[in-house]
């Protein structure tokens, strides 16, 4: 996974507001990775990042590294702003649902079902951001 800018034509991300719970997962973004929560009490993943977990409220949560990899469960296009984008959540296959943009794309051939795999974008902050966009 790397990171490319945006090309001119595609809308510019905000930056996320981080605090100590989530900025291992936006360090690991400007490097190119996707960062998961994982339980060890549980064995479940979660996601947003949260130090108790939201599934048994374990205090024992670890990262790790996710493929990216993941299905669209649902998507929406943005069409009457002066710079269309489509916001979506995709299933990952590491069992947790995220809320994301998707990029690179043709809006009009996007599905529900559709395999996508992730990409960093940077924002109009510090923070890079995790994408989705076709695999
Ligand atoms: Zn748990």
């Amino acid at each position: 996974m790397t990171t490319t800018p945006d090309t001119p034509a595609q809308r510019a991300f905000t930056a996320p507001g981080t605090n100590i719970e989530n900025q291992a997962y936006f360090d690991a973004a400007r490097e190119g990775r996707l960062l998961l929560k994982h339980c060890a009490g549980c064995g479940q993943y979660h996601f947003y990042p949260r130090a108790i977990c939201p599934h048994c409220f374990s205090e024992d949560t670890h990262w790790k590294e996710s493929a990216g990899q993941g299905t669209i469960y649902s998507f929406s296009v943005m069409r009457r702003v002066p710079q269309p984008y489509a916001i979506a959540y995709v299933a990952l296959d590491e069992g947790v649902t995220v809320m994301t943009g998707l990029v690179d794309c043709d809006f009009d051939q996007l599905a529900i079902g559709q395999r996508v795999r992730a990409v960093f974008r940077p924002t109009d902050g510090e923070a890079t951001v995790p994408a989705f966009t076709p695999a």
